[in-house]
C-alpha cells in the first residue's frame, strides 16, 4: 500500500504533506491506547477484537483519501440533444466524520448546475459527494470542494451546492442539542451572479418532496 497520500487536486491548497502511513498493527496498537484512556482493560475478550474491526471501520469511513473527485467527474458526455437548462440531484446521503471530534456527522446534499456543454452522469455526483465526505472535514470545506470539483471538471455556467446535516459532536457531547441541523452553501457562476437561479434552487430544494 502507497506510504504516502496521494495529492488531490481539489483541496484549496492544491495538496497535502505527505505523511508516514503508520502501519496495520500501529493503528491497531492505536485503538488498543484508547480502550485504555477510556478506562476498560483492552485484553478482555469482548474488546481483543476491537482494534481490528475500527481499523476496518475506518478504512471504509476514511476511504475517499485515495480517489480524485475530478477525475472521476471528467468522465463526461457531449452529447445531450441541446439540453441546457439545470440539472439537479436533491438528498444525497452524507455521511462523514468532523476533523475536531472525529464525530460523525450525517445529512444530505443538493447540488445544482447549469451546463455550458457538457454534462457528468448524475451517479458521478454523488460519487463526488462520496469521495470528499470520507475524510476528516468541516462542513464547510466539503461544501466548498463538492463545488470546487464541479467547477473544474465541467466547466459549467454555475454550480450551487447545499448541505444541511447534523453533527453528533454537538448532539451526543459537549452542548448536547440534537436535532440541530448545520446549513452550508456554495454558489458559483449564475447562481452566484443572478438571484432568479439562485431562487429557483432553493426553490427545488425545499420543494415537497414525494411519497
Ligand atoms: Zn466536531
Amino acid at each position: 500500500m502507497d506510504q504516502t497520500l496521494k495529492k488531490t487536486s481539489a483541496l484549496p491548497d492544491g495538496g497535502r504533506r505527505p505523511i508516514r502511513r503508520p502501519s496495520r498493527a500501529e493503528a491497531e496498537e492505536a485503538v488498543r491506547t484508547l480502550l485504555a484512556w477510556a478506562g476498560d482493560d483492552p485484553e478482555r475478550e469482548g474488546l481483543q477484537d476491537t482494534p481490528r474491526r475500527v481499523a476496518a471501520a475506518d478504512e471504509e469511513y476514511f476511504s475517499g483519501y485515495g480517489n480524485d473527485a475530478v477525475d472521476v467527474l471528467s468522465r463526461t458526455f457531449e452529447d445531450v440533444a441541446g439540453y441546457d437548462d439545470m440539472v439537479m440531484l436533491r438528498d444525497i446521503r452524507v455521511e462523514s466524520h468532523c476533523e475536531h471530534h472525529i464525530a460523525p456527522f450525517i445529512g444530505v446534499a443538493h447540488i445544482a448546475y447549469l451546463p455550458a456543454n457538457r454534462v457528468v452522469g448524475l451517479s458521478k455526483l454523488a460519487r463526488a459527494v462520496d469521495i470528499f465526505a470520507k475524510r476528516l472535514q468541516t462542513q464547510e470545506s466539503l461544501t466548498a470542494q463538492v463545488a470546487d470539483a464541479i467547477e473544474q471538471a465541467l466547466a459549467p455556467r454555475g454550480v450551487a451546492v447545499l448541505i444541511e446535516a447534523e453533527h453528533q459532536c454537538m448532539s451526543t457531547r459537549g452542548i448536547h442539542k440534537p436535532g440541530v441541523s448545520t446549513i452550508t452553501t456554495r454558489f458559483s457562476g449564475v447562481f452566484e451572479q443572478d438571484s432568479s437561479y439562485r431562487d429557483r434552487f432553493l426553490q427545488m430544494v425545499h420543494a415537497e418532496r414525494r411519497g
